[in-house]
């Protein structure tokens, strides 16, 4: 006769590998069968792929850092999106992640600077505008002398409430604002837009 307390504990993952699907999970669109698989397929890399691994995940966040000034990602000491200067330094792209400047770079319709905004509105969860710190963004507007802001927000509650607080604050500045508008579908995150849909939101941005 089967012991139901000892079928359960056979049938248990070591604890290591339990802890290493749990980490896996937390990964977007992993769900528990998908950690599982991977789990097993990580059991099968060289030990030396996966020193390897292990090591660029430990040290990502040394490696990989956010510009002082705009918030984008570099790998050195050195921003190649503020430091290039071939760029337009009289047009600020606000965009919500950095990850929102590769895919608005891959369109090849903008080369003026980008401001990264980390959050967006949300006061359910408690995001409100003290965490946009649009002093600092004021100061860089000032300091560069930037004629026009264009906000590349997601095209949601939170980027609407969003734009509309920076529309404000930047109206009081006398600066140009627009916003990208055609060719976004209502309700979509810049993440998941076409390279071809968000070139045309771009050359259709609308004064706001
Ligand atoms: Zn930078």
């Amino acid at each position: 006769m089967f012991n139901l307390a000892i079928l359960t504990f056979m049938l248990r993952y070591p604890k290591d590998l339990l802890t290493l699907i749990a980490y896996l999970k937390k990964l977007p669109g992993v769900g528990k069968k998908t950690a599982e698989r991977y789990a097993f397929h990580l059991l099968e890399w060289a030990e030396k792929d996966l020193h390897e691994f292990s090591e660029r995940l430990a040290t990502l966040k040394e490696r990989v850092q956010a510009c002082r000034e705009c918030g984008c990602l570099m790998g050195g000491v050195v921003c190649t999106f503020c430091s290039y200067n071939k760029r337009d330094c009289s047009i600020l792209c606000i965009i919500a992640s950095p990850r929102d400047a590769y895919a608005i770079e891959e369109t090849g319709d903008f080369r003026g600077l980008y401001y990264v905004l980390g959050a967006l509105l949300s006061p359910l969860d408690g995001k409100t505008p003290e965490n946009l710190n649009f002093a600092q963004i004021k100061e860089r507007i000032q300091r560069l002398g930037i004629q026009e802001v264009i906000l590349a927000l997601d095209s949601t509650l939170e980027g609407d409430a969003t734009a509309l607080y920076l529309k404000e604050q930047l109206a009081k500045m006398g600066v140009e604002v627009s916003r990208l508008a055609l060719g976004l579908p209502l309700g979509s995150s810049l993440d998941f837009v076409d390279e071809g849909t968000l070139s045309q939101a771009f050359s259709g941005r609308q004064k706001f």
